[in-house]
């Protein structure tokens, strides 16, 4: 929900609050036939012929079995952030993701069926918290992923290295990975650096929705640094010297160039996509900014969000919210009455949500790879962060292998489709690792 600036926002939070919808699990293989029509039709007096080749497997089946095969990274899964604010009055959690949940787009069964092996679990502290509290929300949320891998000791760990997933994939248990998503919890002393290395926190968002003390944001105009801060410069070498990667998601354009000279090792936008679907639009990356990311050896992460990849889309949506606001100010309710609950039924019956497709997902990974090349994409979903605003084949964990379906449609490579699975971005966090070992 801390996707998209203004009244956007608005609509995601409320959008999130009631829950994604249910997405269905991905259509069954149909049975591959037995015999090839070649090999039925070989006379029976030949028993000694070599058996006939495999028939050609159809993309569904093979996208599944690349999907088991492969280990899929997520950058950015917002699971924690959705557990920890729908507790009860107790504090309890109320969901259980080691087993199926209703709501929601991340949970065991569904990863396991889509063949995700590495989501980074968002360690999201809201901006406000940079006024205090930050460092204490981000103890409690890696707390709540730490509680979810004792609870499944037998299906997930929390893996801190590129060694440790892929043991772990070989094993065929989930990496839980933590990434922080806001620079505040760092609250002005580099040591909680190290406090959060020692965590296991493997990257983090410099700043998310407004400017902090390291960094400027691209939703906010104050551009307080006109980039980073001379502390924040001082956090990208700290991380750089302890083995954390720099994200530069959310940061404005002048933070992101700031980022390019400071920091000595490549870097990684975790959940991003591209600028030029979205012109204008400075939460996705500009083709400059893709370019010099690449160049540094770094990986964009396409964003999954309808609002991220079609420009119409974001546009419309944000439309359809401010009319919804208006609509709930006319009749001075909140959305969370229940008397507006017939109120928002029609709304919703009248003018209802549009989705991106996951061919127009692609469509961003296409243009990255005509950009900079293969080596420089990967998948970053912000699934659990986007409300219900993900595209049609692409709504939870569940669906990567449609996504995986339709590169083989458009002639990718078992190998270039591995990179964008993970390789390209356990690449980078290899160098991230060996530039931290070599000091
Ligand atoms: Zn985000």
């Amino acid at each position: 929900m801390r996707a998209l600036a203004g009244v956007a926002l608005l609509l995601l939070a409320v959008a999130c609050a009631q829950g994604a919808p249910l997405a269905g699990d991905p259509q069954p293989p149909p049975p591959s036939p037995a015999v090839s029509v070649r090999a039925a039709e070989l006379p029976t007096a030949q028993p000694s012929a070599p058996p006939a080749p495999p028939p050609p497997q159809d993309l569904d089946a093979r996208s599944s079995e690349l999907a088991r095969r492969f280990i899929i990274l997520d950058g950015h899964i917002d699971v924690p952030h959705r557990l920890w604010s729908s507790r009860d009055k107790a504090g309890q959690l109320t969901e259980d993701v080691t087993a199926r949940t209703e709501k929601g787009d991340f949970d065991f069964p569904r990863a396991r069926a889509g063949g995700l092996d590495a989501p980074f679990m968002s360690i999201y502290v809201p901006a406000k918290l940079e006024a205090g509290g930050a460092k204490k929300l981000a103890d409690q949320l890696i707390d709540l992923v730490e509680g979810i891998a004792k609870k499944a000791p037998d299906d997930c760990r929390i893996a801190r290295s590129v060694a440790e997933v892929r043991e772990n994939a070989k094993q065929g248990k989930l990496s839980l990975l933590l990434g922080m998503e806001n620079g505040s919890p760092i609250e002005k002393k580099l040591e909680n650096v190290t406090h959060f290395h020692g965590r296991g926190v493997r990257y983090i968002t410099l700043a998310h929705s407004k400017d902090n003390h390291l960094s400027d944001s691209s939703y906010d105009d104050r551009h307080t640094h006109k980039g980073l801060s001379p502390f924040g410069e001082k956090v990208v070498g700290e991380m750089n010297r302890l083995g954390i990667m720099v994200d530069v998601s959310h940061l404005s354009d002048d933070a992101f160039w700031d980022v390019m000279v400071a920091s000595k090792a490549p870097v990684v936008a975790t959940h991003s996509s591209c600028r030029h679907f979205t012109p204008g639009w400075s939460r996705n990356m500009s083709d400059e900014m893709i370019s010099a990311l690449a160049k540094k050896g770094g990986v964009i992460q396409i964003n999954f969000g309808s609002g991220f990849i079609d420009e119409k889309i974001q546009k419309a949506e944000s439309q359809r919210w401010k009319d919804r606001a208006a609509l709930l100010k006319k009749h001075k309710l909140e959305s969370s009455d229940p008397k507006a609950k017939p109120l928002l039924a029609k709304f919703e019956k009248d003018s209802p949500p549009k989705f991106a497709t996951v061919a127009q997902v692609a469509d961003h990974i296409d243009h990255v790879k005509k950009l900079v090349g293969v080596d420089h994409v990967g998948l970053g979903s912000d699934f659990d962060g986007v409300g219900d605003s993900l595209p049609t084949g692409l709504k939870d964990v569940s669906q990567y292998p449609g996504l995986i379906k339709v590169l083989l449609e458009r002639g990718y490579t078992e190998a270039e489709i591995e990179k964008i699975c993970s390789g390209n971005v356990l690449r980078v966090w290899e160098a991230v690792e060996a530039f931290a070992g070599k000091r």
